[in-house]
């Protein structure tokens, strides 16, 4: 029998080269992996780093439809990763392409590669505003309060 669809939100980040290009491209790689359809994307973003060093980020969230479980999601989102060369030389590095995995349905996933929802979103306003962006149900005012003081722009 065929798994059910899940609606599940990716964020991408990127610091290096192309970094627009870079997620433009890491959305089409998405797109192009079976069992994954891309539903809807944010606007690209800029935003100072965050715990982190190097140019601005440019941040991004898709909403995605998947028939893949959640680990086998990961293991897609790390194979783009990789595809665009990214290295982790140390914890928070600079990188050509970061992809977490947000939100999977409504699952809570607690094992040793993966966390969801992931653990640190929460604090991010690279990752709230596109994602109220797509998903407007999905963050409330509070948390954006939350993370008013963090600057972005939309390109
Ligand atoms: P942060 O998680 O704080 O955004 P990061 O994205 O820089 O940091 P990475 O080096 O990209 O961290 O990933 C480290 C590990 O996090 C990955 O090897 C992966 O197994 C694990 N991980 C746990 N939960 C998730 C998730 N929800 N999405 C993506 N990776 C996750
Ligand atoms: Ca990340
Ligand atoms: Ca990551």
């Amino acid at each position: 029998m065929d798994r059910p669809d899940v609606t599940a939100f990716v964020a991408l980040g990127a610091n290096l080269g192309d970094a627009a290009q870079a997620l433009r491209d890491a959305v089409a790689a998405l797109g192009d992996t079976q069992g994954i359809r891309v539903v809807r994307a944010s606007r690209l973003y800029r935003t100072a780093p965050v715990q982190s060093t190097g140019p601005d980020y440019i941040n991004a969230v898709v909403e995605v439809s998947t028939t893949l479980t959640a680990p086998a999601l990961l293991d897609a989102l790390q194979a783009i990763e990789e595809q665009a060369g990214r290295e982790r030389p140390y914890r928070n590095a600079p990188r050509t392409l970061d992809l977490d995995l947000l939100l999977f349905g409504g699952a809570r996933i607690d094992s040793p590669r993966l966390t969801v929802p992931h653990p640190r979103m929460g604090q991010r306003a690279f990752v709230l505003v596109p994602l109220a962006e797509i998903a407007p149900l999905l963050v409330s005012a509070v948390q954006l309060d939350t993370v008013a003081d963090q600057v972005i722009e939309a390109l």
